[in-house]
């Protein structure tokens, strides 16, 4: 092994028993839990070594960063989540290697996502980023629908061509009411996806929880954490 493999094996093994440990407290199963290791600013050769590990999920926020990357990787069976904040203009890209985008957020986003899926022929993911800190009709800083206007948008994946309702995604607000309450933050979005779910019972991803707080989003009902830091290192400034 090299050093940065047994590197990523301590780290994930630590974070799979944080993982566990969350799951037994709640008395859920493990494998309710996905891991999505997101992997941005980090190498291909990170990717590649954290897929012989077992990892099969892996995310990234940035399309210049994760082109390369997931083309890079194209040998290894991965799926790719795409968490950040994207623009219209790199949706086709996006739509190349991504599998799952987990930060759709308004209406706009919706028909470019279609379009570029259906000119590649294959169904796309979609959760609805949201932001629990936004205003009524507004999105949130780092991006994010506010909680009233999921309705509308689900509707339009639900008509979108090529897009398929997963659920919701969030990531804890750090200002606003829920500032350092990430419990709350998550309670309150497993309420939205108990809503949402009650019309689309197949729209059952909830993706909350970090490297700081997977166990609270594991406590809260959470499918995905979505775990950088804790896997791959603290990440120089920029991601
Ligand atoms: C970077 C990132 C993460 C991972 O954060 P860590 O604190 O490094 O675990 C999760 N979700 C999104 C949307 C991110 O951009």
């Amino acid at each position: 092994m090299t050093d940065r493999t047994s590197e990523l094996a301590e780290n994930l093994a630590r974070v799979e028993a944080r993982i566990a440990a969350a799951c037994t407290a709640a008395g859920r199963a493990r494998e309710e839990v996905t891991l999505v290791v997101v992997t941005k600013t980090y190498p291909a050769s990170d990717v590649r070594i954290l897929h012989g590990l077992g990892v099969r999920n892996v995310a990234e926020n940035r399309d210049q960063d994760a082109a390369p990357k997931a083309a890079a990787c194209a040998d290894l069976d991965l799926t790719w989540h795409f968490v950040g904040q994207l623009q219209t203009n790199k949706v086709r890209s996006v739509v190349g290697y991504a599998d799952v985008v987990q930060s759709v957020d308004r209406l706009k986003l919706v028909s470019a996502l279609s379009v570029a899926a259906e000119k590649e022929g294959r169904e796309l993911g979609c959760l609805l980023q949201v932001a629990l800190d936004a205003e009524s009709g507004e999105r949130g800083d780092r991006g994010g629908v506010a909680p009233d206007g999921i309705e509308e948008l689900a509707a339009a994946v639900d008509a979108a061509p090529g897009l398929r309702l997963g659920g919701l995604m969030t990531v804890a607000p750090l200002a606003g009411p829920y500032a350092g309450r990430q419990r709350a933050a998550f309670d309150r979005l497993m309420d939205l996806s108990t809503a949402l779910r009650a019309t689309r019972p197949a729209a059952n991803m909830v993706s909350a929880g970090m490297s700081a707080d997977l166990e609270e989003a594991v406590a809260a009902g959470a499918t995905h954490v979505r775990v950088g830091t804790a896997v791959l290192g603290v990440r120089p400034k920029l991601g």
